[in-house]
């Protein structure tokens, strides 16, 4: 009987030494159907990693280069020509800088591969998509596994929400105020933007306070798939979490673009039970976001967080300014200010900030119920 189930590769590897990367990342596409099984000779193949911030490699913000690289010399050893692309956050304000100090452009000069900035749009469903989503003929997506303030977990899903172009990304914030909304956005996104392929760069990942503001994990993990739901579900169970409570993979569940349910998800590789860790540390804004919400609207006026910019660290770059949705941040001289009173709790600019400038402050209540 033919088995239908879909399916994970799961990859040891310790670290990104060049080879050992290649090498990683190989065997988790081999285990999936192999390089071929995606790209044939002559095709064009955007390869999409989360570039959001310009911070370099170690801190774990953006895909690793060496990650990219890999899936760079496989897609040419099938004769196809590869392309890197993505939106970094901001709006596209700082993307050389991105460009610079993530390591991709040095390593995609190295390999001879072209780098190009998602600018112009085609509207799908009134969500205007990087025209190169549709003008290649191929697009493997490259995120790195985060945590994320607002959605929990950043992995294969929500990386392809940085193909939307513009100041759309905003207006989805300030659209779908609500967490189940926004959850559901990105799943409309993943669902007119969808990779044929989903290669994890978890060797290094980051907990605590991500996208921007976490901390460097190493987990020694990569991982590849051709269904992004389930890369997540497999992920939220690493990170020993319920696959359903991540709102965006529930929501992509819901709309049926892929398999949530871990008893249909077939895993290949290495033991999934040697990478979980249930110490993995979530967004100091997390715990409310798993509430149930009666609940979390019945204590929502005493357990509160909110961004808070550190003057001393702020150099005035306004990609916060820019990245609210609802206009609640201002600038004077050179010091940003947050207008509490207009503040929707967002944290899109806690996402953005390349200089950690910005921290997620808790209340006393919050702090004593969650530590
Ligand atoms: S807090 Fe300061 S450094 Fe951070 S994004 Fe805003 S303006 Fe830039
Ligand atoms: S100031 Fe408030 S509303 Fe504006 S981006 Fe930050 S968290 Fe969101």
């Amino acid at each position: 009987m033919q088995n239908h189930m879909t399916k994970v590769a799961i990859v040891r590897c310790e670290d990104y030494g060049g080879e050992r990367v290649f090498d990683a990342v190989k065997r988790a596409i081999d285990l999936v159907g192999g390089i071929e099984k995606f790209v044939k000779p002559g095709m064009k193949v955007l390869l999409k990693p989360n570039l959001l911030s310009p911070r370099p490699p170690e801190d774990a913000v953006d895909t690793h280069p060496e990650v990219v690289r890999a899936v760079v010399r496989l897609v040419k050893d099938t004769g196809a020509v590869p392309i890197i692309g993505d939106s970094p956050g901001g709006y596209g304000k700082n993307v050389d800088e991105v460009f610079d100090v993530s390591g991709m452009r040095k390593m995609a000069q190295e390999e001879g591969v072209e780098l190009v900035k998602f600018t112009s749009s085609k509207f799908v469903d009134g969500i205007p998509i990087s025209r190169y989503m549709f003008d290649c003929d191929c697009v493997i997506s490259i995120p790195k596994l985060k945590t994320h303030c607002i959605t929990v977990l950043t992995a294969a899903i929500k990386n392809m929400f940085g193909t939307v172009t513009g100041v759309y990304k905003a207006e989805c914030h300030s659209r779908a105020l609500k967490d189940e909304d926004f959850a559901k956005t990105i799943a409309k996104v993943y669902s007119v933007s969808k990779p044929h392929l989903t290669i994890i760069d978890a060797i290094v990942a980051m907990e605590g306070d991500g996208p921007s503001a976490g901390k460097a994990r190493k987990m020694n993990l990569v991982m590849a798939g051709d269904d992004a739901v389930a890369i997540d579900a497999v992920i939220a169970k690493i990170m020993g979490l319920i696959p359903f409570d991540i709102l965006v993979t529930k929501e992509a569940s819901a709309m049926g673009l892929g398999e949530a349910d871990l008893a249909q998800i077939e895993l290949a590789g290495d033991d999934i039970g040697t990478f979980v860790a249930k110490d993995f540390k979530l967004s100091r804004a997390t715990p409310l976001r798993f509430l149930p919400r009666p609940v979390a609207k019945a204590i929502g006026n005493f357990v509160r967080f909110k961004p808070y910019i550190d003057i001393e660290t702020c150099t005035g770059c306004n990609l916060c300014k820019i990245s609210c949705p609802v206009d609640a941040i201002t600038s004077d001289k050179n010091i940003c200010r947050i207008n509490y009173k207009k503040c929707v709790r967002c944290l899109c600019c806690h996402e953005v900030c390349p200089y950690k400038a910005i921290s997620i402050r808790r209340n006393a209540l919050t702090r004593y119920v969650w530590g």
